[in-house]
């Protein structure tokens, strides 16, 4: 194993330091039980999740556990659901005390005059055909006038096996409107009928998200190693998985080894008691997942690991930048 600084030259060493005294701290909240919307794939509602704990009501009970959040170190704090934007008081209480993203489908538009920097992150699962087949409707059409040319907005863009070859009509429709994209890989959660991974899709997607962040780099918030990383599941030579996740709940992880992991993560359900397995879904078949921020952040904690050479740990720092980027860490 090498040193950083016999591995970077002096600009690859700045954007190095600027990364690496970050210490992120996040953990992921579920705001409410409820959605506005019950897309196929769904982990949430495919595992139960939104059955697992019943919902806090009292805003006072939100603020209290915020403030003892902050106080247990989060410095990110990361709401999802069911659809977060049902209920902007909880959404506040966070806001207010912590770094805050909140991820939506878009449908309601957050004020910004009450929230004016939060960083907001749009799912969208694909083209007009595929968002009618998987939830129901286009939600582009409604998102898209939503949060145009929204500084503090991009979208999540889940791509299926059936958009390979299709995709960059979804990123110049999210350029066209003044957004940014990240894309992550949809996991079947709910066996939807044609909508699997192959081998064949996943070299092909790849190769088209790299085509994409060449074609559109003011727009795709990415990098190359990511690409390969979650297209391939494989990470000097490692295997994700169960065994390497680093995104499962400290207090539920009995994982013996320990692998390099999230420090103090923990996904809390809407009780404010309630913790969940890890970032997605604790019915999910770990060897199927393919959850963008849990790939990222498998990267992240295993920095030793990108070592051995200037191009690995060069990879290491665009990867990091990407998470920093997508939460307001740095700028875009
Ligand atoms: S919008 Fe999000 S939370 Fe709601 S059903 Fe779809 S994937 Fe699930
Ligand atoms: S389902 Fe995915 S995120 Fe959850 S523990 Fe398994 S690999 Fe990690």
């Amino acid at each position: 194993m090498k040193t950083v600084s016999s591995l970077l030259d002096s600009a690859w060493h700045e954007r190095y330091k600027k990364i690496s005294s970050l210490n992120i701290r996040s953990s992921i909240y579920d705001v409410t039980n409820q959605c506005n919307l019950r897309c196929k794939g769904c982990f949430f509602f495919s595992s139960n999740e939104h059955q697992a704990a019943n919902e806090e009501m009292d805003i006072g009970k939100w603020s209290r556990f915020v403030q003892k959040e902050k106080e247990r170190g989060v410095n990110l704090a990361i709401l999802i659901g069911g659809e977060p934007t049902l209920y902007l008081d909880r959404l506040e209480t966070f806001y207010n005390m912590l770094p805050t993203y909140c991820a939506t489908n878009g449908l309601i538009k957050i004020p910004r005059e009450r929230f004016p920097d939060m960083m907001v992150g749009i799912s969208l699962w694909g083209d007009e055909e595929d968002e009618k087949l998987l939830r129901g409707k286009d939600t582009f059409a409604v998102s898209g006038k939503n949060y145009k040319g929204d500084p503090n907005t991009y979208y999540l863009y889940t791509i299926t096996p059936k958009q390979v070859g299709r995709i960059e009509h979804v990123i110049s429709k999210i350029a066209d409107v003044g957004l940014k994209v990240h894309l992550q890989l949809l996991t079947n959660d709910e066996n939807v009928d044609g909508f699997f991974w192959t081998e064949g899709k996943l070299k092909d997607v790849r190769a088209e998200m790299d085509d994409m962040l060449e074609k559109y780099p003011s727009t795709v918030i990415s990098c190359k190693y990511y690409h390969e990383i979650i297209t391939t599941g494989r990470m000097m030579k490692r295997a994700f998985g169960w065994a390497e996740c680093p995104s499962v709940t400290e207090p539920l992880d009995n994982r013996n080894p320990q692998p390099k992991r999230l420090i103090r993560f923990i996904r809390w359900a809407s009780d404010l008691q309630t913790m969940h397995r890890c970032c997605t879904s604790a019915t999910r078949d770990c060897s199927t997942c393919k959850d963008g921020a849990a790939h990222m952040s498998w990267v992240m904690v295993n920095k030793r690991g990108h070592l051995n050479s200037t191009k690995d740990l060069q990879n290491w720092i665009e990867v990091y930048e990407m998470f920093a980027k997508l939460y307001r860490f740095i700028p875009w």
